[in-house]
């Protein structure tokens, strides 16, 4: 080995390019110092984490379109590899107009940390547009789309980097980035994307797969600090794909849900809410607001409910320093990316609530795209039963080792969570050795 390996150099950490460095702790930043909190914990593979600390590759392009009335808009686009040591690139799209490189960036970084976190073969990628997809015709997007996946082409495929759904994208637009791969590579490839409709080579069970996984880590969690999940009240901030499933299946498990927010409001029954007449509702009025079977609340009280268990399924940044405080709940899972706050994380650990990271609690989606591709490359598709329980026993085993690691070191499941993924990327790395 060179003498010079310890001297910091182009390319240590001194020399982080400056897109690359946290000047804030937006969520890049956020990422960077998640992994200056497990790099004690990595032993020899603490040679290694400077690969952690930048995306393998970032792909910035432009998005060129024709609008209706006949101008011609400009769109960002980025697809960022952030490390495909374990496996090619994986995770999704996001069209949003504060979408922004160093946003993409970390989100690739915490699809990297998911993917090892339950032990699926792939990388972490991640993908966006900035625009408001809400201000285009269909035709408009569908453009837009077709335009962004052939920008793309060059770094996405079966074998290479998958993306899938996520913020304001969904099967029509997966349809629509399949077909355009397709046709540029001159064959269908169903397994460029996950989150198709099933017609199109998607999986049975991939709707309902992340709130299956957080309902799953929910259950193990309760099992270990001896909480009983018959009569547990639960409370449930976002109740669409996520938060919505997760709700169902604590119900049916004779879990009481008696909080739900949304967009359209916040509800509460002390008793329970009937929460298939819930989602009924849900589904034909856009949201949960003005349902009959319970009284509606005041917004900022929804933190302070009496819970056990709270889920945060909607958005990020919603539980922080300013009402962290006021959570009751033993249990917190999350089912969105990125809830907690660091600071609010800091508060909840004081109190001796347990936080279930969303890089293992809501792992189920992609576990189940995994799943979806293995199909579409065998061109054999299973069971929604086989899904759901290949499904769960990868939560189970998953949550299983986090829970141990947390134990031995005695840090937060995050942090424990952090650990064991990075040690399973650095030590793939480690093992494949540098190119050249
Ligand atoms: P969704 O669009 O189906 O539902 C979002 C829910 O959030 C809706 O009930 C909506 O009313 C609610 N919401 C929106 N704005 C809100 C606000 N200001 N206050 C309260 N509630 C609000 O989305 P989803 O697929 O359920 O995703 C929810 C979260 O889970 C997101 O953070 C997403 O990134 C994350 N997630 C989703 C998946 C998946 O497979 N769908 C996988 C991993 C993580």
């Amino acid at each position: 080995m060179s003498s010079h390996a310890s001297t910091p150099a182009a390319g240590s950490a001194h020399t982080l390019p400056s897109y690359l460095q946290a000047d804030n702790l937006g969520p890049w930043g956020i990422y960077l110092q998640q992994v200056d909190r497990v790099t004690p914990y990595l032993g020899h593979l603490a040679r290694w984490v400077e690969t952690l600390k930048r995306p393998k590759r970032a792909l910035i392009v432009d998005v060129p379109i024709e609008l209706d009335n006949g101008t011609i808009a400009h769109f960002e686009g980025y697809r960022v590899q952030h490390n495909t040591s374990r496996g090619p690139g994986k995770g999704g799209v996001r069209f949003h107009q504060d979408v922004t490189l160093s946003e993409v960036m970390a989100l690739s970084a915490w699809m990297s940390i998911k993917n090892a976190a339950v032990n699926v073969p792939y990388g972490g990628a991640k993908g966006g547009i900035r625009v408001d997809p809400k201000t285009l015709s269909m035709g408009e997007l569908e453009r837009l789309t077709r335009r962004y996946t052939s920008e793309i082409g060059i770094i996405i495929g079966p074998t290479k980097d998958i993306p899938a759904p996520d913020v304001n994208t969904n099967g029509q637009i997966m349809a629509w980035m399949m077909d355009t791969y397709s046709m540029n590579v001159g064959a269908t490839a169903t397994g460029v994307v996950t989150g198709k409709p099933v017609d199109l080579g998607g999986s049975l069970g991939r709707v309902e797969a992340t709130g299956r996984g957080v309902f799953t880590v929910g259950v193990e969690a309760a099992k270990l600090t001896g909480l009983a999940i018959e009569g547990a009240r639960v409370a449930v901030q976002g109740f669409g794909n996520v938060g919505g499933t997760a709700g169902k299946l604590f119900a049916e498990a004779g879990a009481k849900v008696v909080a739900v927010q949304d967009h359209t409001g916040t509800i509460y029954n002390g008793k329970g809410l009937d929460v298939p007449a819930l989602l009924t509702h849900v589904k034909a009025n856009g949201g949960v607001g003005g349902f009959a079977g319970a009284d509606s609340m005041n917004p900022g009280e929804f933190w302070g409910v009496d819970c056990e268990i709270l889920i945060p399924a909607a958005l990020e940044g919603q539980i922080t320093k300013d009402n962290a405080g006021k959570i009751k709940a033993k249990l917190v899972i999350e089912g969105a990316n990125g809830p907690t706050t660091p600071e609010a994380d800091d508060i909840l650990h004081d109190k001796g609530v347990l936080v279930l990271p969303d890089v293992i609690a809501n792992a189920g989606g992609v576990t189940v795209s995994y799943f979806e591709w293995v199909q579409d490359f065998s061109s054999f598709f299973w069971s929604e039963d086989e899904i759901n329980a290949r499904l769960v026993r990868i939560m189970q085993e998953a949550f299983a080792g986090v829970w141990q690691v947390a134990q031995e070191h005695k840090v937060s499941l995050r942090t424990a969570t952090f650990i064991v993924a990075c040690q399973r990327i650095l030590h793939a790395r480690e093992m494949r050795g540098l190119y050249p």
